[in-house]
């Protein structure tokens, strides 16, 4: 089993300005894997632009071309999982040996083996293997090979030695174009000036262009509403605002300063002065619970802590929010600074 998603194929992939490169590298190493210069073939840019659809499709099609040729799909986190376990269980040489079978292998987000030092040392023993027997390796990642932080020298100049291609957020008209096409592969009909006012409203990446897309058609057949230009401004609307609201962390931090009277930088400080302690801990806590970022992250944004703290603080001020009311009440206006 390839572990491939049939829907993730080049046909149902839009190609656009934002994506042609990338397509048509992934294109020319499914009809010749491991016979081009693209070995590996690393797809990089931010969530949600298609990076795993891409992946996907090039494995797909390198199935269809090639049917005799073995083929894989594997998250970072799943190849991390199957090593550890393979360690645990005194099996580390077929898990080596599993993967160097291997003719197309496809690893996703890899990025998340970043610190993972001896998953990274066994997947260079793998990458070393496959490259020169002429397999094709082909990697996904949040960022470009030289931005990526916590991997071996050895490992990101591996990658450097093939193509790396970004993932860019389409434009307009590709936006218009993905919305024609995963309606038309619903079964929907929808009007033009409904594709166009989506289109012009969901910018930020082509997963969120496709929950706006769903959450219309719920509404409307929730609610028996004709879909229409109407009801998409009503809905697309709120969806709009509510993803915008997703807060930096900077920006956090400022409100819970302003709130203290703090001077921001304080919470950079290596300070363990009460108030500030809390001020900190108080824009750990929002951190957490109004974005996305992981512990690790916010830790190092906030004081250079690490996730250990954060998680603490979280906790702390949790803890203060049943047992002091007069705490609470502060939360509750931060609160609602900055969701103003
Ligand atoms: P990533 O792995 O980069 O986070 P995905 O590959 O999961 O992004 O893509 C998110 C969604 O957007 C998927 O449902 C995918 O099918 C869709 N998508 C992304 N790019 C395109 C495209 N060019 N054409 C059609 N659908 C796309
Ligand atoms: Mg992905």
């Amino acid at each position: 089993d390839s572990q491939l998603n049939p829907d993730y194929s080049f046909m149902n992939f839009i190609e656009g300005d934002c994506n042609r490169l990338a397509r048509s590298a992934g294109l020319a190493v499914a009809e010749n894997p491991g016979g081009t210069a693209f070995n590996p073939l690393v797809l990089f840019g931010d969530s949600g632009l298609g990076k795993t659809h891409l992946a996907q499709a090039i494995g797909l099609k390198t199935k269809e071309l090639y049917q005799d040729k073995t083929v894989l799909y594997v998250s970072s986190n799943k190849f991390q999982t199957q090593f550890t376990e393979a360690i645990r269980n005194n099996n580390k040489n077929d898990f080596l040996h599993f993967y160097q079978m291997i003719d197309v292998l496809i690893i996703d987000d890899i990025q998340e083996l970043a610190g993972k030092e001896k998953t990274q040392n066994t997947f260079f023993h793998i990458f070393n293997h496959l490259h020169q027997s002429g397999k094709q390796l082909i990697l996904t990642s949040d960022k470009a090979p030289i931005e990526l932080k916590g991997m071996e020298n050895r490992l990101l100049s591996r990658f450097k030695w093939g193509l790396s291609a970004d993932l860019q957020n389409p434009d307009y008209e590709t936006r218009v174009r993905i919305l024609q096409q995963k309606a038309y592969k619903d079964g929907i009909v929808l009007d033009n000036e409904v594709i166009e006012y989506i289109a012009s409203q969901v910018t930020n990446n082509v997963r969120e262009l496709e929950g706006a897309l769903i959450s219309l058609l719920a509404q409307s057949t929730l609610n028996k509403k004709e879909l229409n230009l109407e009801l998409a401004i009503g809905i697309i609307d709120k969806l709009v605002k509510n993803t915008k609201r997703e807060l930096s962390i900077d920006y956090i931090q400022k409100v819970v300063c302003d709130h203290f009277s703090l001077p921001i930088d304080v919470l950079q400080a290596k300070t363990r002065k009460r108030e500030i302690v809390q001020a900190r801990q108080i824009a750990m806590y929002f951190s957490k619970t109004l974005t996305k970022a992981s512990l690790a992250s916010i830790g190092s944004q906030i004081g250079k802590k690490d996730h250990a703290t954060v998680l603490h603080a979280c906790k702390t001020v949790n803890n203060l929010m049943d047992t002091d009311r007069g705490f609470k009440t502060q939360i509750d206006e931060i609160d609602k600074k900055l969701k103003m």
